[in-house]
């Protein structure tokens, strides 16, 4: 993943949410050129995409490649987990 930069204020609220223990401050981040990264020890593989995907699922974008999600389920009108493409390609396997 693409590390994400950051401004002093936000390294610092990164750095107070890792002191809370507070998993939001996972991922990578990128400080005055420098990458910080912020993972789980021995994290397992299931771990690491259980996390991967509720990020991406809180942030709306594709569970499945992490394009935004622009479309909304009407029945739910809560914004789809998969993005157009791997909606239709998921839900024609299904
Ligand atoms: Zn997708």
């Amino acid at each position: 993943m693409e590390p994400k930069k950051v401004t002093s204020n936000k390294l610092q609220s990164i750095i107070d949410e890792l002191k809370d223990g507070s998993e939001e401050a996972i991922g990578t981040y990128l400080y005055k050129g420098m990458r910080v990264q912020i993972s789980k020890y021995r994290a397992s593989g299931s771990e690491r995409f259980a996390r991967l995907y509720h990020n991406r699922r809180k942030q709306g974008l594709c569970v499945v490649c992490g394009k935004r999600v622009t479309s909304k389920n009407p029945r739910t009108g809560k914004l789809y987990r998969l993005c157009d493409e791997h909606r239709v390609k998921i839900n024609k396997k299904a």
